[in-house]
């Protein structure tokens, strides 16, 4: 552990992602491999929403190819999957154009729809949680998330995509039950340990800028490819090249709150996140940093309105009622043009801004975030 190693990657080119790949995974296995020959390898996707690779909301189909190669070249048997809300991995994958990719290689699709309950140690909330079953099935899983930006979480990166475990609308239940950003993170680290990936393969080719992590987010090129063992490692370097400080990633907050995460034992042998990074990446204006959200007005609703953005739909709403099926605090209506959000209600977990299929779905700043803002604390 310790070592993150950055390639950069200049397009989608398989024999361009396959070289990247391949010089990460020498770098980090000088010593031991990390995934062991023949083993079961599930590649755990970000799948969040049936888009094309161009809208950058998915894994692109090229890094899943190369590490399919590359696995299956070691004699592996490797699936792929993650679950999208509330529809099938296989139509996720069909319309992310991962699964053209998984018949040429010969994978496999991976069904995440029946659930497995696995146990968390070193828990800090949760001591057990209700995973898909080829989670539990799998001897290695690969973590493979995209770089995007998140309203609730500030990024969301390798430790954030092992959500994606939890099946379906599942989710939703988790967000009701940890409803301040902090503690949703210290859970999502309980069950980022529980699923143990042993190495994270991070998409930073083309990332997600602003209102992610789908369509209200811009695609912007930053050519990176993460890949570590320790994910807070890996989430750390796509931070430090974005400009995110720590106390804007809450799971990289919880992290080194926690110890799980030391700054100072990262080595970086290929590039260093600066030789990548790029200027003005664009925050969400959900985001804010964790100091703001342990703060003692932040409990008191009159406060947290203020200083918190509030989704909204733009007058391209069409009433799908994709956002008010899943709004876990059931704060969505429909009004008579586009759908209508109670203040009081929301929790603020911005999971609609995720789920809208059409993009219209954005927050407006709270009035007291530009003082925040000055005071360093959003
Ligand atoms: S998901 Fe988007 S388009 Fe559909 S009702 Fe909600 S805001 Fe409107
Ligand atoms: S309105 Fe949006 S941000 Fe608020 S609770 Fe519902 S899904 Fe979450």
């Amino acid at each position: 552990m310790g070592k993150v190693a950055i390639t950069r990657i200049n397009n989608y080119e398989p024999k361009e992602v396959e070289g990247a790949l391949t010089k990460a995974m020498e770098t980090l296995e000088e010593s031991q491999p990390i995934v062991p020959s023949n083993c079961k390898v599930l590649l755990k996707v970000n799948l969040i929403l049936p888009a094309k690779p161009e809208r950058a909301i998915t894994t692109h189909p090229e890094i899943v190819r190369a590490a399919i190669r590359f696995f299956k070249a070691r004699g592996c048997d490797v699936s792929v999957g993650d679950s999208p809300f509330g529809l099938s991995t296989e139509r996720a994958l069909n319309g992310a154009g991962i699964m053209p990719v998984i018949v040429q290689e010969g994978a496999k699709a991976a069904s995440f729809d029946k659930r497995v309950t696995i146990k968390v140690k070193d828990r800090s909330l949760i001591s057990s949680i209700q995973v898909a079953a080829p989670v539990a099935e799998a001897d290695v899983i690969v973590n493979m998330p995209k770089l995007k930006t998140h309203g609730l979480t500030g990024l969301t990166l390798a430790v954030k995509n092992t959500f994606g475990c939890i099946i379906g609308l599942e989710k939703s239940q988790y967000h009701i039950r940890f409803p301040d950003k902090m503690i949703f993170s210290r859970m999502l680290i309980d069950l980022h340990h529980a699923v143990k990936p042993v190495l994270n393969i991070l998409d930073g080719g083309m990332a997600i800028e602003g209102e992610g992590p789908s369509f209200g987010g811009k695609p912007r090129w930053l050519g990176a490819l993460i890949v570590g063992e320790n994910a807070h490692e890996v989430d750390a370097a796509a931070a430090r090249m974005t400009g995110f400080e720590i106390d804007e990633v809450s799971t990289l907050a919880v992290a080194v709150e926690k110890g799980f995460l030391k700054l100072e034992n990262i080595t970086f042998p290929l590039c260093k996140p600066e030789d990548l990074a790029i200027k003005n990446f664009v925050k969400s204006r959900s985001a804010m940093k964790a100091a703001a959200m342990t703060s003692w007005p932040f409990t008191m609703s009159f406060f947290r309105n203020a200083i918190t953005a509030t989704p909204y739909s733009n007058e391209n709403c069409i009433l799908c009622g994709e956002c008010i099926e899943h709004c876990p605090a059931g704060a969505i209506s429909e009004g008579p043009e586009r759908v209508l959000i109670d203040e009081k209600r929301c929790i603020r977990c911005y999971c609609c801004i995720e789920i809208c299929p059409h993009g219209v779905m954005s927050s407006k700043r709270g009035w007291l975030q530009g003082v925040a803002s000055k005071l360093g604390m959003a």
